[in-house]
């Protein structure tokens, strides 16, 4: 950012020449936006800015212009690309301002005025090259009223407005849901850790962006934050934004609640390195319109936990399912709608070309096709969907008989309404028509007076209508020509006749671009009025398209209809995961069940190291997520009863970044879940205790474990996936604990991974034969298994350490913290064996002189060599 005085760049006063004083008042109006300034055929960015846009904009930094005596660090973009470059410097989360010229450079007395005439940021973009087609882009307001948030969500591309208030404690897990791409904050107020452009107004603003707002229905810092949002959007977007309707109040409670770590750890959006085409919506969405899949983005984002709406929704999946072709002909109907959404959003602030109205108008027209093609469905939600969606037919009569049938994309190009709609247009096109037969004609008549064959009419924007004739004939042309301008190689002539046809022609023209203007506006305006009848019908199509695409999710892999239960209880035979299941096909997936139910509510999964524990904790969670979300389900029979909550603790990810240790992020974690799970949640617990000691970690888990097993009114669900199989031992004192474990087989040495999970529990971890495969070198994972044999003998004294770094057969050093050294616990462990009854007083004798020699560390014997090595670690 630049601020004015302190920059280094930043010249001194006595060198600011007058482009760069205007340069400096553009940019202060901005201060935190990129600023595109321009000049000539160019946008050029300078100082900081143009450091910054380089970089991301991949074009060279230069230090000084022709056109300026300053040295500056800038570079610029040609103006006909601008779009694009803005577009991408929006998308890597940067506030854009385009100052342009706002009046003629050839009219300019000294310096051409300038002005800002657009602001573009991440979170009011509607330009579609910044927008991503399946996902919504939400601008937040967030206001802090202790001990809650005031909360909006506003997403100008589509409309849709969300406002309320959000718990301290779940404002992360809003953020998450939402992902908005910008943050509106007061000044002063701490912003919650998300990744997102953040804008800060004043106090004042904030309290007068709020004023007029009467949501009925919602909290006062609710209020307050739609308020904000809508002054922002305004602010960017000058206008009536008549597609943005009354914020609907935010729910959180209703749906099933998701945390931002459960969005993370079961990539709904995501997968764990980052790509979204491996995540849990990608593999999922088969839907035929964009404003499908935001809703179903929504859907995975707000699971159901009403029995009612769940059934109409498997209902409906149903029947698709069943009836595969009428589900291709609706999908087909479907494809024909478009992003109706986003087409209408830029109608209603006034920038959607005449080809995006046209589009939309098709998009409008092919809704009654959808509705017939639902129609064929018996299921209730079909009808309900149907009969939500109003006519638009007017709006697509009104369209058609205002814009022309080939529409040109922009608005300028002139051609948008078609004949017969204005008759003063009509009439003005015919003059122009006319004169242009008037041209011709003048050509020909000049051509055959003067006898020159090569005379043209030619126009030119500065110089305007001309006869044009080349150097060598120029000799011939007939007196009452009026030399008009030179070229190198001919001369250009106008004629009284053609002048005065030329002042027809140019006015025809501006009248005829000003009717034009006139009408595409009146035609925006109009059709903005529809805003609620548009968005009712968008949002039928979305659902019938979601619908249409979890069907064909279902049918292609063989997912089933879940079943409600009544009691608490979450069954499922043969499940799958549909990630692992569809992207990693190097193995066949195993399929594995589950049943809790009250009495039976904590399932401990022990097992070796790349068994498969992780991977089976997320998809029982992700299959209850699907099943709520109104999806069938990867798993051949699922019975469950709604879960209000999913809660994931799941593996050190990487927290450096937010300078907290991973074991304090482990810990706040499970506070949060421990204080917040209700008897309807499912809580997924993997390696919780992994980042202190074990001794540390393990008296966690345990007492976490009884925690959930015993404190009034938890009684959650619970999935805890440990290593520590010294746990399992709980199973015996808690009886609604049950273990169970990753079933390996070992075969010559080898372990195989069967993946697949048996009642019992694991006797040890298999850590370090994984080591092995992973290609450890032998010496590392043979002295492991010293080490681990040494610690299962529990060879550990008081204070630990000394003992474990002991090798096999030698000495323990110091020993001073122990009891026995090694070679003393050899000359007792020998002393143990013999059988006093079967020896001879010699054999006795010689047996105390060699015990003697080794405690006096005399003894000829080597040490005794490690333990020989086998596929099996030493027990
Ligand atoms: P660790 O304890 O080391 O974290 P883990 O027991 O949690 O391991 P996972 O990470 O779940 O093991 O799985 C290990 C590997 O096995 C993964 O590559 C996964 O894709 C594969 N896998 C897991 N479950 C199955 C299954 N049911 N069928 C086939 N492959 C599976």
């Amino acid at each position: 950012m630049l601020a004015l005085g302190v920059s280094t760049t930043t010249p001194s006063p006595s060198r600011v020449t007058p482009m760069l004083r205007q340069y400096f008042e553009m940019k202060n109006r901005v201060p935190d936006a990129i600023l595109l300034y321009r000049m000539g055929d160019f946008y050029e960015m300078f100082f900081d800015d143009a450091k910054d846009a380089a970089p991301l904009l991949g074009i060279a930094l230069t230090a000084r212009h022709k056109d300026s005596d300053i040295e500056a660090p800038m570079c610029g973009v040609p103006h006909h690309s601008v779009d694009h470059h803005v577009a991408r410097l929006v998308a890597a989360g940067r506030k854009v301002a385009i100052c342009d010229q706002v009046e003629d450079a050839r009219a300019a007395k000294g310096l051409v005025r300038r002005d800002i005439t657009r602001v573009v940021t991440p979170g009011t973009v509607l330009d579609p090259e910044s927008l991503v087609p399946d996902a919504p882009c939400y601008l937040a307001a967030l206001t802090r009223a202790e001990p809650d948030w005031g909360v909006a969500f506003l997403d100008l591309s589509t409309g849709r407005f969300h406002a309320g208030l959000v718990p301290a404690l779940r404002i992360g897990d809003a953020l998450a849901l939402f992902r908005p791409r910008e943050i509106l904050l007061a000044e002063g107020q701490e912003a919650p850790e998300f990744a997102a452009a953040v804008s800060r107004r004043g106090a004042a603003w904030w309290e007068e962006a709020s004023r007029g707002e009467a949501h009925a229905g919602l909290p006062a810092a609710g209020r307050t934050a739609a308020g904000a949002a809508l002054a922002y959007a305004r602010q960017m977007r000058p206008g009536a934004l008549l597609h943005v309707g009354a914020p609907q109040p935010l729910a959180f409670g209703e749906q099933m609640g998701l945390d931002a770590a459960a969005i993370a750890t079961l990539e709904l959006f995501e997968s764990s390195d980052g790509s979204s085409a491996r995540s849990l919506f990608a593999i999922l969405d088969r839907t035929r319109t964009p404003l499908g899949a935001r809703a179903l983005r929504e859907a995975l984002c707000h699971p159901s936990r009403d029995p009612v709406e769940l059934t109409a929704r498997w209902d409906a999946v149903e029947e698709l399912v069943r009836r595969r072709d009428d589900a291709e002909t609706l999908q087909e109907q479907l494809a024909r709608v478009g992003d109706l959404e986003r087409r209408f959003a830029r109608v209603a602030v006034g920038t959607a070309g005449p080809r995006e109205v046209a589009a939309l108008a098709a998009g409008l027209e092919a809704v009654p096709a959808v509705l017939a093609a639902a129609g064929a469905f018996a299921a209730l939600r079909f009808r309900a969907l149907c009969e939500r969606v109003p006519d638009t037919a007017d709006c697509v009569a009104r369209i058609a008989s205002t814009l022309s049938p080939e529409p040109p994309v922009l608005a300028s190009a002139g051609g948008v309404i078609r004949d017969g709609a204005d008759a003063e247009l009509d009439q003005l096109r015919a003059l122009r028509r006319g004169a242009q037969q008037a041209l011709l004609a003048i050509e020909a008549e000049e051509r055959k007076r003067s006898g020159i064959s090569g005379v043209r009419v030619r126009f030119n924007r500065v110089f305007g209508y001309s006869l044009e004739v080349s150097n060598a004939h120029k000799e011939k042309v007939p007196a009452d020509w009026i030399r008009k301008q030179s070229l190198a190689n001919a001369e250009r002539f106008i004629t009284p006749a053609l002048k005065e046809l030329e002042e027809k022609i140019l006015t025809a023209e501006d009248r005829i671009a000003a009717i034009e203007n006139r009408l595409y506006a009146g035609l925006l305006a109009d059709l903005a009025q529809a805003g609620e009848r548009v968005a009712a019908t968008a949002d039928a199509v979305a659902q019938l398209d979601v619908a249409a695409s979890l069907a064909e999710n279902a049918a292609s892999g063989r997912w089933v209809r879940p079943e409600l239960s009544k009691t608490p209880c979450l069954s499922i035979v043969e499940g799958r995961h549909p990630l692992v299941e569809r992207l990693r096909r190097e193995e066949p997936f195993i399929p594995n069940d589950c049943d809790l139910a009250t009495d039976r509510r904590i399932l401990l999964v022990t097992g070796p190291n790349m068994g498969g524990k992780s991977t089976y904790l997320r998809q029982v969670a992700t299959i209850v997520l699907l099943a709520q979300a109104g999806s069938f389900v990867p798993a051949s029979r699922v019975r469950l009863s709604p879960i209000d909550r999913i809660f994931t603790r799941v593996g050190a990810a990487d927290y450096l970044s937010r300078g907290e240790s991973t074991f304090m992020v482990e810990m706040l974690e499970s506070a949060s879940i421990l204080s917040q799970a209700t008897p309807a949640s499912l809580v997924i617990l993997d390696e919780v205790g992994r980042g202190t000691s074990t001794f540390d970690g393990l008296s966690i888990a345990w007492a976490l474990l009884e925690y959930l097993h015993d404190a009034p009114g938890k009684g959650a669900f619970v999935l805890f996936a440990t290593h520590y199989h010294e746990l399992t031992e709980i199973a015996l004192v808690k009886p609604a604990v049950v273990n169970a474990t990753m079933a390996v087989k070992e075969l010559e040495g080898r372990v195989l991974f069967l993946r697949k999970v048996v009642p019992g529990a694991a006797d040890r971890s298999y850590g370090i034969h994984v080591a092995e495969l992973a290609g450890l070198p032998p010496e590392v994972t043979d002295r492991a298994r010293e080490v681990l044999s040494n610690l299962e003998k529990q060879e550990l004294d008081v204070q630990g350490a000394p003992v474990l770094a002991r090798r096999q057969g030698e000495s323990a050093g110091s020993g001073q913290f122990l009891l026995f050294s090694a070679e003393e616990e050899l000359a007792l462990d020998k002393l143990r064996a013999v059988d006093v009854d079967q020896m001879t007083p010699v054999a006795a004798l010689s047996l105390l002189a060699t015990l003697q020699d080794r405690l006096k560390g005399k003894t000829g014997e080597k040490p005794a060599k490690p333990q020989p090595l086998s596929g099996k670690p030493e027990r």
